[in-house]
């Protein structure tokens, strides 16, 4: 067992610690005010070659792997959330079209958005549902050399700025029902966003309504094959749910550090309240949940990086990632006291940031599911 980073990972580190202080905290407030999608620091972070980590170079990748990745997005959400969350979002489409898209698909989508050339989406949730794939009903239908996609989608992220998602639909005569994955162009005539929804946290990430109306998709763009849309939902996912993890554990790392900073400073009876007992047990605690959710990520990135498939491992580094990150942020809002809770402080939007972790990508609830019905199997 071996619990220390390469040099090369060490300097991504680094590197994307010193670009969070330079190019991400600045603009942090102004995001979260503004609740628009950040298209400067999108572009900056595509410059740095974020958005490529884990995908090989003949792709348009950097090659690093998945625990630069999580390494990177942990250090992003230090500072803000949304700017982690921007890369996990699109490494959803990317993730689908790397593991299930011909070599085509991959030269004219993959290499794009592992650039930062273009941004994706991943349109899966209806206003129905987002924990149940039965309950979808964005149709597509054959039609000559095309499907043709109708439906309604719902809390769409990165839509403002994305020009390729991922779509699933289930085909209109395919009696079992079964979804299919397409790569849909988001300058295709049908395809309309209605105005981002504005969110409690996280605000940047923009997540909005997208309306299919009879939107035509070549036959070569659907993924894989036809009704294993499902499947390649769950692999995709996977990472997604590693990448939520990292963003769990850098919004709880901010937290810890501005309460550590905050409990030097401020003083009450004369002496900082970092002395009192009662701060250093939430110091205490927030440091021991942090460390354990890093672990937890850094072992799942571990296993993806030797090929292995994570679905159970990355539920849970999601779950409990998530959790503390929730717990962290509230503890930290105790150590600032009255002044955690004024809007110019930076612990108040951490402590909002870190509710999304337990929503989106699957809520904790099904996380539950999915690892208990892994652990039931394994003992079978
Ligand atoms: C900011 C934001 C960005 C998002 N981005 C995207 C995106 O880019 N693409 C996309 O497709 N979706 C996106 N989503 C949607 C998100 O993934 C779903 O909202 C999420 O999976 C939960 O689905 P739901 O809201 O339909 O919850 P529901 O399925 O309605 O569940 C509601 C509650 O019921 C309980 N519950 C549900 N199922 C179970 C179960 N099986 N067992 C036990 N309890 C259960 C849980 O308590 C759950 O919280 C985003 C959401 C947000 C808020």
């Amino acid at each position: 067992m071996d619990f220390k980073l390469s040099e090369h990972e060490k300097m991504i580190q680094r590197t994307a610690r010193d670009f969070t202080e330079r190019s991400v905290r600045p603009v942090a407030m102004e995001i979260d005010r503004k609740c628009e999608f950040p298209f400067e620091l999108a572009r900056e972070m595509g410059s740095m070659g974020y958005f490529g980590l884990p995908y090989p170079p003949e792709y348009g990748g950097g090659g690093a792997g998945y625990i630069s990745y999580v390494l990177v997005i942990e250090q992003l959400c230090r500072a803000a959330m949304v700017a982690g969350a921007i890369i996990g979002v699109n490494s959803l489409a990317e993730e689908s079209i790397f593991r299930y898209g011909s070599k085509g698909q991959k030269q004219r989508f993959l290499v794009a958005l592992a650039k930062g050339e273009k941004l994706s989406s991943f349109a899966f949730t209806e206003a129905a549902t987002g924990s149940d794939p039965r309950a979808i009903e964005t149709r597509a239908r054959p039609d000559g050399d095309d499907y043709v996609i109708t439906g309604q989608k719902q809390f769409v992220a990165l839509s403002p700025a994305s020009q390729v998602a991922v779509v699933f639909a289930r085909e209109e005569k395919d009696e079992t029902g079964r979804l299919s994955a397409f790569i849909v162009e988001t300058s295709s005539p049908g395809y309309h966003m209605r105005h981002p929804c504005e969110t409690l946290g996280v605000r940047g990430l923009c997540p909005a309504v997208i309306y299919l109306d009879d939107v035509r998709v070549p036959k070569e763009n659907l993924l894989g094959e036809p009704a294993t849309g499902y499947g390649i939902m769950l692999e995709a996912i996977s990472v997604g749910k590693l990448a939520v993890a990292a963003e769990a554990v850098g919004v709880g790392q901010g937290a810890l550090e501005l309460s550590l900073n905050y409990a030097r400073d401020r003083k009450a009876y004369g002496s900082p309240i970092a002395e009192l007992l009662s701060i250093k047990w939430l110091l205490a605690e927030m440091a021991s949940r942090v460390e354990a959710s890093r672990w937890l990520t850094y072992k799942t990135a571990f296993l993806r990086d030797q090929g292995a498939g994570i679905t159970k491992e990355s539920a849970m580094a999601k779950l409990f990632a998530s959790q503390a990150a929730v717990d962290v942020t509230r503890m930290a809002m105790q150590v600032h006291g009255a002044y955690g809770y004024m809007k110019d402080m930076e612990i108040e939007r951490l402590y909002r940031d870190a509710k999304l972790t337990e929503i989106y990508e699957g809520v904790s609830e099904i996380q539950r599911v999915i690892i208990a019905d892994h652990l039931l199997r394994e003992k079978g």
